[in-house]
Formats: structure tokens, sequence, C-alpha cells
């Protein structure tokens, strides 16, 4: 393992020779980097994966950049050492409400051995910026900051307070954006935020196909499914071995899909996949939304076969642990499997428990929410999100950021999204602030699927053309009327 360590260290510092070099050929007349594409460049190089996160070094970073152009820097320390939020307010007339423009600052850990370039060295390679976070969410961050940055730059005078939000701890640990939310909401209200969310998906011509922007997540919540049975010395089992019950249980699970459930985004996002496919797909998509009952059902069954498109018309069941035994001469008396739910909207904990209930069809079989444990996000507001209505398509910030995403990607559909992970937008969704996520770059199913992978990058054209969107979004948004 050393060996290959030492020959990893030898390639990385090739590597970073090879950056040097192209930063060195920048001084000698080739054109200076994207201003978006050089911030994503910093950003990438302060190592923020989470745990333990450090974001607060990401805050030094922005503050004197935000604080030069006249905003007002607020950074909040959360309990934990290194870990802050960062907020930066350029004030508007106070005629309207703030508009509130949001990223996460923390990334999720690498395999650095899978990766050809240092993730954390932000290295420029094929037009590309290469990193962790170069699309979830340092280049969203770097395209909203930089958007930030021109609208002081430009002087342009605003109705409202613009306010830029660098969040800790999105990736799935306890001082979010929810915790911010608590004490410091005067600080974040707005009358509308953007955020992470949905795509702009580039076809094999490299022109952009579609733009989805999220006005929903999915929620997660936690199941247990326990299996009783008689606790026995196990020289002489009996027929209600309590791990004989639960695999019978998760065998009926397994076999078990849920039903289609469209919501009025999805609804409105397959009819734009339809248009923008070819068949045979176009027509299951078609299908999907307005087919026959019997059409329906074979449509879902190809168009499941994408995982993405699977998981965003459905309910999902996915067992995650399971627990049973203690010693190798007694029989246990119980035995577990966790399962991670994740919901569209409409759906309560307490209707999944009943379906399951109703699937495994045992009376030794018992579904309920699990407990909170370790990092997992407390089920009980995951529960009360499921409960949080779509942000709606007739706000202003969407009507904007639809046309402006049409100017800038001409080729493309713009269409509402559910999106199918969860995002911190909970934190303003559940007090009815409406909430709209977009990763503002245009990206290919390659690189679609990098994000939380090995080599993550983006495009600095995409960028480029992302700032812009954004830029002239909340110009149109939050600069005053001429
Ligand atoms: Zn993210």
């Amino acid at each position: 393992m050393h060996y290959i360590r030492a020959f990893l260290h030898l390639m990385f510092g090739l590597m970073l020779l090879a950056s040097v070099s192209v930063t060195s050929a920048q001084a000698q007349g080739t054109p200076p980097l994207d201003p978006t594409a050089a911030l994503l460049v910093e950003l990438i190089r302060v190592n923020t994966s989470n745990p333990p996160g450090n974001e607060a070094q990401l805050a030094e970073l922005l503050a004197p950049r935000f604080r030069a152009l006249g905003f007002e820097v607020d950074i909040i320390p959360t309990p934990v050492a290194g870990k802050s939020h960062f907020i930066a307010r350029l004030r508007g007339d106070g005629s309207k409400k703030p508009l509130l423009i949001a990223a996460h600052a923390d990334v999720v850990g690498v395999e650095r051995e899978k990766w050809t370039v240092d993730p954390f060295a932000g290295v420029i390679k094929d037009g590309s910026v290469y990193g962790r976070g170069a699309i979830d969410f340092k280049g969203g961050m770097a395209v909203f900051a930089r958007a930030a940055l021109m609208i002081a730059e430009k002087k342009i005078p605003l109705s409202r307070d613009l306010i830029f939000l660098a969040e800790a701890d999105e990736e799935g640990a306890p001082f979010n954006t929810s915790w911010l939310s608590r004490d410091h909401f005067a600080k974040i209200d707005a009358a509308f935020a953007l955020n992470e969310g949905g795509w702009i998906i580039k076809g094999d011509d490299g022109r952009a196909k579609y733009v989805s922007i999220s006005t929903a997540d999915k929620s997660s919540v936690q199941l247990i499914v326990t299996a009783r049975g008689t606790s026995t010395h196990s020289s002489m089992p009996q027929p209600d071995n309590a791990i004989f019950v639960l695999s019978k249980a998760m065998a009926k699970l397994a076999d078990y899909e849920t039903a289609v459930q469209l919501t009025a985004s999805t609804k409105r996002f397959f009819s734009t996949l339809a248009e923008t496919s070819v068949p045979p797909m176009s027509q299951y998509f078609r299908d999907l939304v307005s087919g026959t009952a019997a059409k329906a059902h074979a449509a879902d069954k190809m168009i499941s076969k994408d995982p993405l498109l699977h998981s965003i018309m459905r309910n999902t069941i996915a067992p995650v642990f399971l627990t049973a035994g203690f010693r190798s001469n007694v029989i246990p008396g119980s035995a577990d499997a966790t399962l991670n739910i994740r919901t569209i909207p409409g759906t309560t904990a307490a209707s999944m428990i009943a379906e399951l209930t109703r699937v495994i069809n045992d009376a030794r079989v018992e579904v309920k929410v699990a407990p909170p444990s370790g990092t997992a996000p407390p089920t009980a507001t995951a529960a009360a999100a499921t409960m949080i209505p779509e942000s709606p398509t007739s706000s202003e910030l969407y009507i904007a950021l639809e046309r402006e995403a049409k100017v800038t990607y001409p080729t493309a559909k713009v269409t509402p999204y559910l999106f199918q992970a969860g995002t911190d937008a909970g934190a303003w969704r559940s007090r009815g602030i409406p909430v709209f996520g977009i990763y503002p770059y245009a990206i290919t199913a390659d690189e679609l699927k990098r994000m939380h992978g090995n080599d993550e990058r983006v495009s600095i054209e995409s960028l480029r053309r992302g700032t812009e969107m954004i830029y002239r979004t909340l110009v149109r948004v939050a600069g005053k009327a001429p």
C-alpha cells in the first residue's frame, strides 16, 4: 500500500506542476481565467469535506471580497469549532422583501485513489475545473457569489436586499440551515430563495436539452421492521425463528413496487422529457403522464430502468441495516431491518407504515419509525417535511429564472422538478417561503454521475453562461425598475 501511496504522491506532484505551468502560460499572454472559474478553483482548494467541514475557512476567504464591495458580512459560529455559516447582505431601498441565494459550503469526502487529479487542487484540464464540489455545490457557490458581486460592482440599484448565504453542514450533519434558522432567522428571512436543485442537461451534441428548476425536495424517513420469535437454544429450533420471519418479510418488500404518484411538477417534467427525447422513450414519457392505466404501467417499467426517474415518481424503499443475534448458541427473540424511505410530498410516515404492514401481512412483524440515531436527521422533522407544499411556479423568482434560462439556453425546454434527494431548503419552505433549486451550469449525463463520485468536474464555459443567467435573474428580481 505504501508503494502505491508514494506513487500517487509523485503523480499528484507532477499534476500540480502541470497546473502551475498552466498558470504561468496564462501569465505569458493566454486569456485570463474566467472569474467564476477562478473563484471555484479557490473554493475547491479549501478542503471542506464534512466531517469535519471546516466551513469557517471558506467564510474567511469570502468575507473580504464581499466587504470590499459594500456587503454587510455576518459570520455565525456553530457550537463546533471551525464550523460557521457566512451571510453577506447588500442593502436595497427596503421597498420589497429580500432575495436570498444560498449555497452549501461543505462537500462529501473523496476516495482519493480513484481520482486522476488531486481533488483539492482545483486543477484545470480540457476546459473544465476538476475537484470535489465542482458540481455539488462549490460550482454553484462560485456562480451565485460572482453574480452577487457583479450586482455590487456594477452598482445596480436594488429594490430589495440581496442576501448571499454560504451554509455549513448541508451534507447530513446537525448544524445546518434548520439549526441556523432557529435563532438567526431574521438574518436569512426573504421573499424567496435560490438554492441547489434542478439540472441543465446537455445532449450528445453539446446543446442544452432541458433546464429543470426544483420546486420541492423528496423527504426521508427511517422505518424499522421488527420480527419477533421464540428466543431459545439454537440446538432446538422452532418454526418461528425471528431471522426467518424477518427474511420472509423482506422478501415481500423486495418484490413490492410502490405506486406511481406524479406531482404537478413531475408531470411537467416528464412532459418536457417527452418533447426532448426520441422514440420509443418519448412515447413512454407521454404514456406515463396521460396514457391509459395499462400503458402508464408499461411505461413505468421502461422509464424506471433509470434509477433517478424511478425515484422521482414514487416513494422508494431501501433497506440499509440489518440487526439480529448476539451469539451462536442462542436463537434471538427479535430481528430488525432499517429501511430508508424517500417520500414524495404529501406522504406521511404513518401512511408508509400502514402500506408496508399491509404488504408484509404478518402479525409477528411490526413496522415503526426509527428512533433518532447518530448523524441521521431527526425523523420527526422529516415526517413534517413531507407536508411542505411545492413552491409555486407563479412566483416572480421562478418566472424570472425561467425567462433567463430560455435566453441563455435557447434550445432548452424549462420545467419545474421534484428533486430526488433532500436539500436544506426546508428551513424556508417550511415557513412558506418559496425556494427554487438549480445547479446553474449545463452538464452532461456523465458529469452528473460524477457528483459525489470521482473526477467531479464542471466546464468553464458552463460556469460563465450560468453566471450570466443568474446575474440577469438577480437584476430582474431585485433590481429597481428603470
Ligand atoms: Zn449539494
